[in-house]
């Protein structure tokens, strides 16, 4: 970006509105923005609640390294890494432990790995296909014929990624396997999900290759051979720092302190702009009022449409059209000798045909180290989320009975816990529904007239930390240039 070096009569005041990861890189860029130009910027970050982090957070308990939240994230994406570079916290990061590197889904009651290569989608080869026990002959054979599926004469313009799988490789390959793979990232129905708006490479593929194994076997030649040969995730490119992904907040929040106050339980009600001026008011929920120049809001969307009620209320009705999801993390460490199952693999996912309770269990101490006591392991088992809404309101104490059941029957799990954990995380899951990307466009479009405003966060272009990273440091790049221009 360009920017323009000027000296300003007081320095500008920026707010950040929002403490979790999205806000505190917001912060930081604003930092590093105003180290660049040599131009002073009065930069307050406020957070509704009494700690940072938002969805993130990391815990000891009995030995045991807890991930409420996020528990890694990815590399091939430059958001996460390229912030851990700059905040001297590249060197901590571990990767995946590679002697577990796979995936298992429960299919027809088992737990069985999920086939070498296939990569959330679609496979890089068929033979693994071929031997597995997931699919039935005519799955197999349909599953073989992807490549000549012709690429659609006049493409949809918003194809869920249901439909695309269901087009591309059958009806079994998406319930067998897609859904519970997607299903572990965005804890989404995919029936109602945008290809398009969440995993748009694979509509790059069929428009460049005709066909996603021909498209993944030309990536594949590009890609180191044991990551070729992972299943599920690309899980070679994920990493998490040593200590939790709390040491990325704690990292974050340090380099931010040096040029901005943090002012945590400062809820944000309202934002106000007056015709003698250009910047905005914001009243806290003490009774207070701030006043700033530019102003970022990473908060979740429903949050931000509040927000934005009074000022842009075109913006915030299409920020209001985006659901959520919720979800309900059980984190329980075990004894390994009271585990039946040998847990050699990162987790296992459940397809919904399978009707179970639950969505997923990750072994964590099998994808990090230091995550479990010496012979003991961590599972964190998923509930909830959109495909099955109604366990999310059950009490925790139901909710962990039905995953003490769960675990029994399919792991083979003697319950005796060293520890449980429950993480509730209600209305934190954006979905990124057909049509999401029109929601975006109406919500930009209305914004695009107050450049000192801007919106970071999950809720338009990417879930997952690194796109959460990028877009708080886009918002900030942004807000900064709209004052240097004034
Ligand atoms: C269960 C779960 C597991 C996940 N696992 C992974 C993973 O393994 N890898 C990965 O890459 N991603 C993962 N994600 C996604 C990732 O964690 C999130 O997308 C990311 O943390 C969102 O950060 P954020 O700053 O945008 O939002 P949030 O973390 O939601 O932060 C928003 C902050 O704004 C504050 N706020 C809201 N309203 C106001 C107000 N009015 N005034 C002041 N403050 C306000 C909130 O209190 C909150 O702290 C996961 C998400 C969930 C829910």
């Amino acid at each position: 970006m360009a920017i323009s070096q000027y000296s300003p009569q007081s320095a500008p005041h920026i707010i950040i509105v929002g403490g979790g990861v999205s806000g505190l890189a917001a912060a930081h860029r604003l930092g590093e923005l105003t180290q660049q130009t040599g131009r002073p910027l009065r930069i307050t970050l406020l957070e509704a609640q009494d700690s940072l982090g938002g969805l993130v957070g990391t815990r000891e308990a009995d030995g045991y390294r807890i991930e409420t939240g996020a528990d890694s994230f990815i590399t091939n994406k430059p958001g996460a890494i390229r912030l851990c570079e700059r905040i001297g916290l590249a060197g901590d990061l571990i990767p995946t432990d590679a002697r577990y590197r796979r995936s298992l889904v429960l299919s027809r009651g088992r737990a069985v790995a999920v086939p070498e290569g296939f990569q959330l989608l679609a496979p890089n080869a068929l033979w693994p296909v071929w031997k597995s026990p997931i699919f039935s002959l005519a799955g197999k054979l349909r599953l073989a014929a992807e490549p000549f599926v012709p690429r659609p004469a006049d493409p949809v313009q918003d194809e869920s990624l249901a439909s695309f799988v269901r087009r591309r490789l059958g009806t079994e390959a998406l319930e067998r396997l897609v859904q519970p793979l997607v299903g572990g990232i965005y804890t989404s129905d995919p029936e109602r999900l945008s290809l398009r708006a969440t995993m748009p490479r694979f509509l790059e593929m069929e428009a460049r290759y005709g066909s996603l194994i021909r498209g993944l076997q030309a990536e594949g030649r590009e890609t180191a051979p044991q990551d070729r040969a992972a299943s599920g995730a690309r899980y070679g490119l994920f990493a998490t720092p040593r200590r939790g992904i709390s040491q990325l907040v704690e990292s974050l929040t340090a380099r931010v302190r040096q040029s901005a106050e943090i002012r945590t339980s400062s809820p944000v009600f309202t934002i106000r702009q007056s015709a003698e001026s250009p910047g905005f008011q914001l009243d806290l929920s003490n009774g207070e009022s701030l006043e700033c120049d530019g102003l970022v809001l990473a908060a979740p969307a429903h949050r931000a449409a509040q927000l934005l009620t009074a000022i842009r209320p075109v913006a915030a009705s299409a920020l209001r059209k985006i659901e959520y999801a919720s979800t309900v993390i059980v984190v329980s460490g075990h004894r390994l000798t009271d585990v039946a199952h040998p847990l050699d693999a990162f987790g296992l996912v459940i397809p919904a045909i399978e009707r179970r309770r639950i969505l997923a269990v990750s072994f964590t101490s099998r994808k990090f180290p230091n995550r479990a006591p010496e012979g003991s392991v961590q599972l964190r088992t998923f509930v909830g989320g959109a495909m099955q809404p109604q366990f999310v309101r059950l009490s925790d104490e139901a909710i962990v009975d039905l995953v003490r059941e769960e675990l029994a029957e399919l792991l083979g799990v003697k319950w005796r816990p060293e520890v449980v954990v429950v993480a509730r995380w209600m209305n934190s899951m954006p979905q990124y529904h057909v049509g999401h990307l029109d929601i975006v466009a109406q919500i930009e479009q209305d914004l695009a007239t107050l450049p000192h405003l801007a919106l970071g966060g999950n809720a338009l272009h990417g879930v997952g930390l690194p796109d959460t990273i990028t877009s708080g440091e886009v918002a900030a790049e942004r807000v900064f240039q709209a004052l240097s221009d004034r």
